[in-house]
C-alpha cells in the first residue's frame, strides 16, 4: 500500500489510522481484505453507533499476528482479520447507550463488554452469531 494509506477514510467519522496504532506498532499493516473487513464494520456498526452516541474512540482495531501476541489476544482473534474493535465512547456517560445500540444491531457478531470499553466484532462472510456477553471483562 502507499505511504499515506492510513489516511483512508473508512466511513464519515472513521479513518484507517485509528484502527492500526502505527505509532506503537509500525509493522501493523493490514491487507486489502483486512481493510475491506474494517470498512464493513465501520459502515454497519461503528458509524451508525457514532451517530447515535457521539464520538467513539478505538482502543484497538486491526492486529497482525505479532501485535496480537504482544497484547495477549486470543488465537484466531477476529482482530487479526479486521473483524473486531475494542472501543469506548469519548463521553463515558454515553457508554451504556453504546452497549444498548450494539446489542440491538443485527450485524453484531460478538459483543463483550468491560468496564468503560467493549469488544465488538462483525463477520462479512457469515450470519452474525449475535453472541452478547455483558460484563465479560472485569
Ligand atoms: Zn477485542
Amino acid at each position: 500500500m502507499k505511504d499515506n494509506f492510513q489516511d483512508i477514510q473508512l466511513s464519515a467519522h472513521f479513518r484507517l489510522s485509528e484502527f492500526l496504532n502505527l505509532q506503537k506498532h509500525p509493522g501493523n499493516i493490514p491487507t486489502v481484505r483486512d481493510v475491506d473487513n474494517l470498512t464493513y464494520g465501520c459502515l454497519n456498526l461503528l458509524e451508525p453507533a457514532r451517530q447515535h452516541v457521539g464520538p467513539i474512540i478505538v482502543n484497538s482495531g486491526f492486529r497482525n499476528a505479532e501485535v496480537n501476541r504482544m497484547v495477549g489476544g486470543v488465537r484466531g482473534s477476529q482482530h487479526l482479520t479486521g473483524q473486531a474493535a475494542d472501543i469506548r465512547t469519548s463521553d463515558p456517560r454515553q457508554f451504556h447507550l453504546l452497549i444498548a445500540f450494539l446489542r440491538m444491531n443485527p450485524h453484531t457478531d460478538q459483543l463483550l463488554t468491560g468496564p468503560g470499553w467493549l469488544h465488538i466484532s462483525w463477520n462479512p462472510y457469515a450470519q452474525p452469531r449475535h453472541d452478547i456477553r455483558i460484563g465479560y471483562y472485569q
